[in-house]
């Protein structure tokens, strides 16, 4: 077996042991493969042994990608996202996990409205609020929501963090647990049509804390593909 064959089935049996923890369906949770950097042969082996949704961070990545792979996969933006490159996003990505800013969220509205559909957002939080880190901080969050909540285009589907990069997975679980606070707590105030279902938190080296404190996305890149060369 491949690398990438035997990453997906550890990382599948470390999800199904978290959810299993937590007490939550392996159902409610959905392994996003973050394929950045990595090469579409990649992506393809992990789609023969069953991934079908992939994350990138850049959307001339995005355009490249989506051009080679015409199966039908999902792909979700979860990286930092310039307003000029947002036209292009509209039925390529099923969901940009990156939302931290009014004039951003005033592009995809734009964007979505030109293509006349409704796109899934969710809104970055900095929760441990690292300067090296975009996001809104978490007192931002409830204001923020409320500033775009209007917007027809938008679906606004909960909230996503990056924690930040620790050897310990269990210092991270506050941040997890605030995130799914914050949730909660706009979803009380039902700032939302619809009331938002979708918590975007863990990578590789915490996934497991985060689904036991309620994750629905985990983004996993590392685990499943491997180190990354940026110098490539
Ligand atoms: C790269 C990236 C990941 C995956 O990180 P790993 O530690 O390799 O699992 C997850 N989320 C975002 C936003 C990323 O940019």
């Amino acid at each position: 077996m491949s690398n990438i064959t035997e990453n997906l089935d550890e990382v599948e049996k470390k999800i199904q042991a978290a959810c299993d923890r937590a007490k939550r369906p392996r159902e409610s949770v959905t392994l996003i493969a973050v394929s950045k950097t990595k090469p579409v042969s990649d992506i393809r082996e992990a789609m023969s042994h069953g991934a079908t949704v992939f994350g990138e961070n850049k959307v001339q990545e995005l355009r490249d990608k989506t051009s080679q792979i015409t199966e039908d996969v999902h792909w979700h933006m979860i990286g930092h996202l310039q307003n000029n490159k947002v036209k292009y996003l509209p039925g390529m990505v099923d969901m940009i996990h990156s939302v931290d800013n009014l004039k951003l969220a005033q592009e995809i509205e734009k964007q979505a409205a030109k293509h006349d559909i409704v796109m899934d957002i969710l809104c970055e939080v900095n929760m441990a609020g690292e300067d090296t880190k975009f996001g809104l901080a978490p007192s931002e969050c409830i204001p923020f929501i409320e500033s775009i909540k209007d917007f027809e285009h938008l679906r606004i589907r909960g909230l996503m963090t990056i924690a930040p990069y620790t050897e310990d997975p269990e210092s991270n679980r506050q941040y997890f647990r605030g995130l799914k606070e914050l949730l909660n707590k706009a979803n009380e105030m039902k700032l939302t049509k619809e009331p938002m279902d979708t918590l975007s938190m863990g990578m590789t080296g915490d996934y497991e804390v985060a689904i036991e404190e309620g994750a629905t996305f985990v983004r996993v890149g590392t685990g499943i593909f491997g180190e990354r060369n940026y110098a490539i």
